[in-house]
């Protein structure tokens, strides 16, 4: 299970969430199920250092990453800048990135592999437009995405990976895609991964799905044979809706 906080959450909030989102994990959890927070790059050290006092085992990931080592690169993070905060995954590719700040499937290959070389385990976002939905193929398109993703990576670099396929029509919209849609395209997306890497690698990578995914639909899709877990806007900002889809996965 995966907690996008997206642009929420001050340094303060953050924190009492943290804690909030650490007792819950810790009175049951531990062990059961992997749980990674994606604060706002200021978050990710206190929030880490709430789960290191706990002993929480939430891992910590980031939102965004660029995929140059260091240099004049206003406003941009480095892996090494990330893995030393204690990142463990960053999420690439989500949609409002592809849409707000233009990034491009290549971006997403250049920023999937400079992290997999800094050990830090890249959530590949794809997803179809609601256009693309109702006029061509989100199929074709989707695996697309997969395609110009993985580009040039070997078998080693791909089992690093996570997906998170998460069709643009449903964040933050309300609207989740029905399990049968949303179980059918992560299938096909795990076929692909086979056709690219072979069996084992696709049948070990996790493929989340995301898309206003909340307490009401979350046993459903966890359901379906190919989504592995989810990933989580909105009803990751409340403790208490975060930790009722982590229970879920049990
Ligand atoms: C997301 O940000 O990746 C997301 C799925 O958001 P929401 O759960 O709010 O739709």
């Amino acid at each position: 299970m995966v907690a996008n906080w997206k642009m929420n959450n001050t340094l303060g909030q953050s924190v009492v969430l943290a804690q909030e989102i650490s007792n819950r994990f810790n009175s049951g959890y531990e062990d059961k199920v992997d749980v990674v927070i994606c604060p706002p790059y200021i978050g990710i050290k206190p929030v880490k250092t709430v789960f290191d006092f706990d002993k929480c085992k939430i891992s910590l990931g980031a939102q965004n990453v660029f995929y140059e080592k260091s240099g004049a690169y206003t406003g941009e993070i480095s892996v090494e800048m990330l893995s030393e905060l204690g990142c463990m995954y960053c999420i690439v590719g989500h949609s409002e990135r592809r849409e707000y700040f233009g990034e491009t499937n290549n971006d997403v290959n250049r920023k999937a592999k400079a992290l997999i070389s800094g050990k830090i385990k890249p959530i590949i976002c794809v997803g179809e437009s609601l256009y693309v939905r109702e006029n061509a193929d989100p199929q074709a398109f989707v695996l697309a995405q997969i395609d110009a993703a993985f580009a040039g990576m070997d078998a080693f670099e791909a089992k690093e990976c996570c997906i998170a396929y998460e069709p643009v029509w449903a964040i933050g919209t309300g609207r989740t895609a029905t399990p049968e849609v949303a179980g059918e395209m992560c299938r096909s997306i795990r076929v692909k991964i086979a056709e690219l890497f072979g069996d084992d690698i696709a049948s070990n990578m996790r493929i989340l799905y995301g898309g206003s995914v909340n307490v009401g639909n979350i046993d459903a899709l966890i359901a379906q044979e190919d989504i592995d877990g989810a990933l989580i806007g909105n009803a990751s900002l409340q403790a208490d809706s975060f930790a009722s889809l982590f229970k879920a996965c049990l």
